[in-house]
């Protein structure tokens, strides 16, 4: 395939607010390109579940739907991205979020002689993130997620992806968090747009269509993107 040959990799960056389907779709990329995904949300619920240093620190934070400080989660990244799966390339899912972390970004890549493909935005509604992160679940074993509503198991209390049989609920999935979590999205993390729109990095996805369609839109943007290279 073109992308294995892809000089540095097909590195992605999935940007939007909380509930907008990153995870979703990254995972989907994961499969489609063999590319890793790379999610910070995921690194600190592993080390806040191992109680670690980083985890003690993260767990109020996360709670209260605030950022986790810039130097702990660029620390965390650059020794992530430096790992052999993600030589074929990746895909920062929940990555950056502050202005700060995209220039380290920019530093740790020319550093490694990589480069960013393509940064894609998922646009979604305010209104519509409070239903998906209030509906969500994942698995425990793989990690795919769900919706109560939107994405429901195709059999009750089974994996589609894995056969498992256990889910798991984030603390920090409740409509007071939610709130705090897309404040932090519109302050924090929306200014790092610009930053991609003046590299010509950024592509713009409707985030409000159905799953398979959204993965359509990312797919054209990346097939565009592969042919150029
Ligand atoms: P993020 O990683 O951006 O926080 P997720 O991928 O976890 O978002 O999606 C949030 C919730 O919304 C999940 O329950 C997921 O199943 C559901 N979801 C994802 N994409 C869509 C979509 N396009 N339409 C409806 N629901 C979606
Ligand atoms: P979502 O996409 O649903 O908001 P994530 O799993 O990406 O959720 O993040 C969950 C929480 O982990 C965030 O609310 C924040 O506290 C912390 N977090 C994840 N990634 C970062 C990051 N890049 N910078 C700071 N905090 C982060
Ligand atoms: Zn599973």
């Amino acid at each position: 395939m073109a992308e294995g040959g892809m000089a540095g990799g097909l590195n992605l960056i999935l940007l939007g607010p909380p509930g907008a389907g990153k995870g979703t779709q990254a995972k989907r990329l994961e499969e489609r390109y063999g590319i890793a995904q790379v999610s910070t949300g995921d690194m600190l619920r592993a080390e806040v579940a191992a109680s670690s240093p980083i985890g003690l620190q993260a767990k109020a934070i996360m709670d209260a739907g605030a950022l986790v400080p810039d130097e702990i989660i660029i620390a965390m990244l650059a020794a992530r991205i430096a790992k052999p799966d993600c030589a074929r390339g990746f895909i920062l899912d929940g990555f950056p979020r502050t202005v700060p972390q995209a220039t380290a970004l920019d530093a740790m890549l020319a550093r490694l002689a990589l480069s960013l493909k393509a940064v894609i935005e998922l646009r979604v509604d305010d209104a519509a993130l409070v239903a998906r992160i209030a509906g969500r679940f994942t698995c425990a074993t793989c990690g795919a997620s769900y919706h109560d509503r939107f994405k429901p198991t195709r059999v009750a209390g089974t994996c589609d992806v894995c056969g498992g049989k256990q889910f798991i609920r984030r603390s920090d999935d409740n409509a007071e968090t939610v709130a705090a979590r897309l404040a932090a999205y519109h302050r924090q993390t929306a200014p790092i747009l610009p930053h991609y729109r003046a590299q010509g990095k950024l592509f713009v996805v409707d985030g409000m269509a159905e799953i398979d369609q959204v993965s359509a839109e990312i797919e054209s943007v990346l097939a565009d993107i592969i042919t150029k290279n």
